[in-house]
């Protein structure tokens, strides 16, 4: 059994053909480097309206928490970074693995195709896709589909995009559905645009994970939960202290960080009682997300994929900003650069696990492998005569796998219903297999087998 589905998902993957067309790769991505306090550039231009928004807000009530502050400059629904900016690509801050090549986004289609198939078919399938940027992995998945129409028979596919960005929501209605989208009446509308792909599929987005409909679903996530807001503690002798943002008492138009004098309610919740860590990051936005996806997966079935840069709990500083494909300091030119935080996948597990299984994480170049990337590259190379075409995959393929580039940096993690990973019952009256059967092997998280 175990070869068997190994098997069928390698068939899926020999089935997809992927153009050999690569995407830039002459750019830096945001998992790159973990630096906390950079010098602020002189060059730059403050951001005033985000600036004066904090400077106000810290003088009314005081210092804000970190999360308070990178909720406020990512996505404040007029001045923030993600609502106004397109920040991906060799024009924008940074580069994604979708946004390097299409194998990417293709090999993560045939990973949600095998999933669907480990749950049996199910006649519904709800694609949904967490932070979407240009719409380019969503767009590699939905080819993925078209090529394999046969193997979706008569199942009715749906994709589902949560985005917080006006400006990015048309740019990916631009690249999935042409002009065929619509915006909502009314501003409080949970489907505030819809469309439909060339193929017509039904489009739909939402600023909430609250908002997307219940129903079998696998749910997709590249480099989002990276960008929720994190608190930051600190050890002290008197205890766990929250980081806090406040305004520089020697310089008006400057923030610093400050440790909050006595405990907030985030630092007498938020630490674990035996951490050993004198520094922590918990995001509790993606601890809220993650337990959604969990709840959503064990009462309708579906899987999740997390992908992103991140570690097991063991990191302490790895909050940073990004312009410009230059690490840029946090609190300079607030709204005018990216920020980020590397993922605790340890937290992320023990949020999920009382309702579903969790895997991995296991390393990009890892999932790639285990997904067929390298066979899928000798046929691509194989049918490939132009040098400068051939050159691009090559280094694609080494951004994308390389363990000092991208191979390593970037983890997958999922969630899965419980009866997934369950051994099959034994048929009554047969005495063929002697040992229990082992659970069905989950794509990417196992190395493909031949039956
Ligand atoms: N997945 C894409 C984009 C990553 S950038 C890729 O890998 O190329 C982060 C994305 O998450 C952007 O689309 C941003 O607008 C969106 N985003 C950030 N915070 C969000 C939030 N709180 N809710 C919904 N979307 C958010």
């Amino acid at each position: 059994m175990r070869a068997c589905l190994g098997a069928k998902t390698q068939q899926l993957i020999s089935r997809v053909f992927i153009h050999p067309v690569g995407r830039s790769a002459a750019v830096r991505w945001r998992g790159a480097q973990s630096r906390l306090f950079c010098s602020p550039s002189t060059d730059e231009k403050p951001q005033p309206s985000m600036l004066r928004h904090l400077t106000s807000k810290i003088k009314s009530t005081g210092p804000v928490t970190v999360a308070e502050y990178m909720r406020e400059v990512l996505t404040n629904p007029v001045t923030g970074y993600y609502v106004k900016n397109n920040m991906l690509g060799p024009e924008g801050d940074f580069i994604t693995s979708p946004e390097i090549s299409q194998i990417f986004g293709e090999l993560v289609g045939v990973w949600i195709l095998s999933e669907w198939m480990g749950a049996g078919q199910p006649k519904q399938l709800q694609l949904v896709e967490l932070g979407p940027g240009k719409g380019s992995l969503a767009s590699d998945v939905l080819r993925v589909f078209g090529q394999l129409r046969s193997v979706l028979g008569g199942a009715s596919v749906s994709l589902h995009l949560v985005e917080v960005s006006p400006a990015l929501s048309r740019l990916q209605a631009q690249n999935l559905t042409g002009d065929s989208s619509q915006e909502a009446d009314a501003e409080d509308e949970p489907v505030y645009r819809s469309g439909e792909t060339a193929a017509g599929l039904p489009v739909s987005w939402y600023r909430r994970l609250d908002d997307v409909p219940t129903g079998f679903s696998i749910f997709v996530a590249h480099e989002f939960f990276d960008a929720l807001p994190i608190h930051k503690f600190q050890r002290t002798e008197k205890g766990w202290r929250e980081v806090m943002v406040d305004i520089d008492p020697d310089k008006e138009d400057q923030l610093r960080f400050v440790v909050a004098p006595s405990p907030t309610l985030s630092s007498s919740t938020l630490v674990q009682a035996d951490e050993s860590r004198s520094h922590v990051e918990v995001c509790a936005e993606g601890g809220v997300i993650v337990q959604q996806l969990a709840r959503r997966i064990a009462e309708d079935g579906g899987a999740a994929l997390i992908a992103d840069y991140g570690h097991d709990g063991t990191k302490t500083d790895t909050f940073r900003g990004f312009k410009g494909h230059q690490l840029h300091d946090v609190l300079s030119s607030p709204g005018s650069a990216d920020l980020t935080a590397d993922v605790d996948f340890s937290f992320l597990r023990r949020m999920a696990e009382s309702d579903v299984a969790c895997l991995g994480p296991v390393t990009q170049r890892t999932f790639l492998k285990n997904m067929g990337i390298d066979s899928r590259m000798q046929v691509l190379l194989r049918n490939c005569s132009d040098p400068s075409t051939r050159k691009q995959l090559i280094s694609s393929y080494d951004m994308l796998t390389n363990p000092s580039k991208m191979g390593e940096r970037f983890h997958f993690f999922s969630l899965l219903h419980h009866s997934r990973l369950a051994k099959p019952k034994k048929v009554e009256g047969l005495t063929l297999e002697k040992r229990s059967p082992a659970p069905l092997p989950v794509a990417g998280f196992t190395k493909l087998k031949f039956s």
